[in-house]
C-alpha cells in the first residue's frame, strides 16, 4: 500500500512517499522563520509532486496523505485543535480540502506522538504489541497511548497526548500548559536550563560553564563526574521514571517506548526507568517492558499506513 506522509516539526517538515514499511523517497522542507503554516503548504505540494515523479508513483495509487502535526489534532474531523506557540494558523486550515484539491486523495491528520506510536507499533520497538505507551523526550515531552490496538483519543482528542503534563510534583514549577509540576516543566529541553540555573553550585560547575545547557551536555558532564550535572541528571531520571509509573497506572500497557533526541543516552535512561517501574508500578500481572524507540525520525512517517488503515 502506498501513501504520502508529512512529519511536521518545529523548524522543518519531512515529506515522504511510502510503500508499506519502506520510505521510497523523502525530502526535508525548512519551515524556520515562516509565519504560520499556510505559506508553506504550496511548498509541501511542490515537494510531493517532485517525490512522486522521482519514485514513479501516481497520486491515485496512494491510499491517502497522513499528516503528523506537532500539536493537538483531531483526526476524526481533520482539524488541528490547539497549537503551542508554533503554526498558530493551523487551527483554521482545512487540511482535507487542501489534499483533495492538490492530489485528489483523502488526508488524515494526527498528533506527532500518536503518529510515532503508530510507527513504532507498525515497524519498530512496539511491533506485536496492542497496549502501548509512547513518550517522546525532547524540547517538550510528547505522549500517546494505545489500548487494545486502538489509539486513545478521548472526547476532545487530548487523551494520551498529555503524558508530559500529568504532574509529578504538586509544589513544582509552573508549566506552559498552566499546570504545576509537569514532567515537561521539570525535565524537558526547554525547562532544563531554568531548573539548572536555580540549582545550588550551578554557576561554578563544569555544566554551568558550558551554557547553553542541553541534555547532551548534561549527560556528558555527569559522566565526567561533575556533581551538579550528576545531581540534575539523576533528578531528570527520577522525574521521567515517576511519570512512567503514572502512565502505566493510567493506561495499563505491556510496553513503554521512549523516543526523542534525549534517547542518545538510552543506555542510562532505559535501565533506570525499567528498574524504577519494576519496583514502584502496581502491575500484579508481570513486568512492563521499557524500550527505546527504534525508528528515530522516521517513526512519524511510518505511522502513515496504520493511520490511513484505521477504521473510521
Ligand atoms: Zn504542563
Amino acid at each position: 500500500m502506498k501513501a504520502l506522509a508529512i512529519d511536521l516539526g518545529g523548524t522543518h517538515a519531512t515529506c515522504a512517499v511510502l510503500d508499506d514499511r519502506t520510505i521510497l523517497a523523502e525530502e526535508v522542507v525548512s519551515t524556520d522563520g515562516t509565519q504560520g503554516l499556510k505559506p508553506v503548504l504550496p511548498l509541501f505540494a511542490q515537494t510531493f509532486r517532485k517525490l512522486l515523479q522521482e519514485t514513479g508513483v501516481a497520486t491515485n495509487d496512494c491510499a491517502g496523505l497522513a499528516f503528523s502535526f506537532c500539536g493537538l489534532a483531531d483526526t476524526r474531523i481533520g482539524r488541528v485543535v490547539s497549537t503551542n506557540q508554533k503554526y498558530d494558523d493551523a487551527v483554521g486550515i482545512d487540511f482535507t480540502g487542501w489534499s483533495k484539491k492538490e492530489f485528489g486523495i483523502p488526508l488524515r491528520i494526527e498528533n506527532d506522538a500518536r503518529m510515532a506510536l503508530l510507527g513504532e507499533c507498525y515497524a519498530g520497538a512496539a511491533r506485536g504489541f496492542d497496549d502501548v505507551v509512547m513518550t517522546t523526550l525532547g524540547t517538550g515531552i510528547g505522549g500517546a497511548a494505545m489500548i487494545g490496538g486502538m489509539l486513545v483519543r478521548g472526547k476532545h482528542a487530548q487523551a494520551g497526548c498529555l503524558g508530559g503534563h500529568l504532574p509529578v510534583l504538586f509544589n513544582g514549577r509552573t508549566c506552559t500548559c498552566g499546570n504545576i509540576g509537569c514532567p515537561e516543566a521539570e525535565a524537558a529541553g526547554w525547562s532544563l536550563p531554568l531548573v539548572a540555573r536555580d540549582w545550588p553550585g550551578y554557576v561554578d560547575s563544569a555544566l554551568g560553564k558550558d551554557e547553553p545547557v542541553n541534555f547532551e551536555k548534561l549527560f556528558r558532564h555527569a559522566e565526567q563526574g561533575d556533581l551538579v550535572a550528576t545531581a540534575l541528571r539523576d533528578r531528570c531520571l527520577s522525574i521521567w521514571a515517576a511519570s512512567a509509573t503514572g502512565l502505566i497506572h493510567a493506561y495499563d500497557p505491556e510496553i513503554v517506548v521512549y523516543g526523542g533526541g534525549v534517547m542518545k543516552s538510552a543506555d542510562i535512561i532505559i535501565p533506570f526507568v525499567q528498574a524504577y517501574v519494576e519496583k514502584h508500578a502496581w502491575t500484579p500481572w508481570g513486568k512492563v517492558k521499557v524500550k527505546a524507540a527504534e525508528l528515530g525520525n522516521n517513526a512519524g512517517l511510518l505511522g502513515a499506513i496504520p493511520l490511513l488503515l484505521e477504521p473510521r
